[in-house]
């Protein structure tokens, strides 16, 4: 483990937290963040050790409130309270929030703001099992770099009365806010965010800077919650996939473009899907912002994607793929041993899935897992990022482009 990251002070235990136990987020609170980083490292490699040696663990200086995204519930307790908060796990009771040691500090004061103006502007919380009320959830994310401030109300109706007056007070409070939107979520659901958005105030999104490129983030769009881990996750990433400036890259799950958009100058082409099309629209804009033209984005499931583009000629030399906590699909693997990359670079948020889709490449395919890091996205949690490198055993490529090079290469 890399010890000199960890500052000393937070090295001790980290703190106790009034909530630890009902809201289950920080189920490694009780441990020193060193014990924390010690611990997902066995897990890591208790579950990689037949692929490969699993490198140290890279840790935080500060593990402390590094969320960028948080989202509050709101409810009423029995005595007619309103509470902001956390569904208690498995249940419809909510478990009221003060302060969160992961959670970003300012993020914390604006909920509380929201949650002190319900009652003077009338705003009743909606209830999951009657389905009466207005105000669902309230979703902020902070750009950590840029400090601008989306606040996200989660009505269950477009109509909020005296919605100029309550933004008002909101940006009085609170003037680092720069937008404000209106989620509709009428549905009987356990998804946060409805689709329709009403912008009223600001843009109607977000900029943050990771390294040297701005990026827009819309509020449905997948955005990392760790942004200093996130710097080091993709420039970890990069540095995996050895690029020379010739390649063809596929930035496979790609929400906003982050990934593939790092990696473009130093690479040929970057192709990139992803199935949300709001942050299919954000990673074309980013790449225009950034002023990169060598990436195009494509909205779709990355198992068809890459099935249709396995019967191409473009096949990409490296491929990025950053699938969901469910991992990866046999269809995407397929394709993937089709188009026989010379190497791919799998960022997994979950050691699990990351485990069974490095058997299948490595069983189905002609692959080894070469280099395997564990990057601590989320202290205090038992989760845990990982990326690992896969490389082509031998140049067989099993498309076949033109006979010439199939036989040259074999
Ligand atoms: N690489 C990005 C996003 C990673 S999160 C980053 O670092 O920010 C995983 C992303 O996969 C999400 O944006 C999610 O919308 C997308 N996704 C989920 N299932 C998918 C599928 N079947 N095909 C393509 N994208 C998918």
């Amino acid at each position: 483990m890399k010890e000199e990251q960890v500052s000393e002070k937070k090295t001790e235990s980290m703190a106790h937290c009034p909530v630890e136990k009902k809201c289950g987020g920080c189920s490694l609170l009780h441990l020193s963040y060193a014990k924390q980083l010690a611990k997902k490292q066995r897990m890591v490699e208790g579950l990689l050790h037949d692929f490969c040696k699993v490198e140290p663990i890279l840790g935080m200086k500060d593990p402390l409130h590094y969320r960028n995204k948080v989202n509050a519930t709101f409810a009423y307790t029995k005595e007619r309270k309103i509470v902001s908060g956390i569904y208690q796990e498995g249940t419809h009771r909510v478990v009221p929030v003060e302060s969160c040691w992961i959670e970003d500090e300012t993020a914390d004061a604006v909920i509380q703001t929201i949650r002190g103006l319900l009652p003077s502007f009338k705003i009743k919380t909606y209830d999951e099992d009657t389905g009466f009320g207005l105000l669902r959830h309230v979703m902020v994310r902070i750009g950590k770099k840029s400090g601008q401030i989306m606040v996200v109300l989660v009505l269950a109706s477009p109509i909020l009365p005296s919605k100029n007056n309550f933004v008002k007070a909101l940006l009085k409070a609170h003037p680092q806010i720069t937008t404000v939107i209106l989620n509709v979520n009428d549905k009987k659901t356990t998804m946060v965010l409805g689709e329709r958005n009403i912008t009223l105030y600001g843009p109607g999104f977000i900029e943050d800077t990771l390294g040297t490129l701005t990026f827009r983030i819309s509020p449905g769009s997948f955005y990392q919650v760790n942004s200093v881990q996130t710097e080091r996750l993709y420039a970890t990433a990069i540095d995996f996939a050895k690029l020379t400036g010739k390649e063809t890259i596929l930035d496979a799950y790609c929400g906003i473009g982050t990934i593939g958009l790092f990696a473009a100058s130093k690479a040929a082409h970057v192709i990139g899907v992803e199935l949300n099309g709001a942050a299919v629209a954000d990673a074309r804009i980013n790449a225009k912002r950034n002023k990169i033209q060598n990436a195009e984005f494509f909205v779709g499931d990355a198992g068809d994607f890459c099935r249709k583009l396995a019967g191409q000629s473009a096949a990409p030399d490296v491929v990025f793929m950053d699938p969901p906590r469910s991992g990866s699909s046999e269809t995407f693997m397929k394709s993937l041993i089709t188009m026989a990359p010379k190497r791919i670079v799998y960022i997994s948020c979950n050691p699990e899935t990351l485990a069974r889709d490095l058997k299948y490449m490595t069983t189905h395919g002609k692959y080894k897992v070469t280099r395997c890091i564990p990057v601590d996205m989320f202290p205090a949690t038992e989760h845990v990022e990982v990326v690992s490198l896969l490389q082509k055993m031998s140049n067989t490529r099993e498309r076949t482009i033109t006979p010439d090079v199939d036989q040259k290469e074999r």
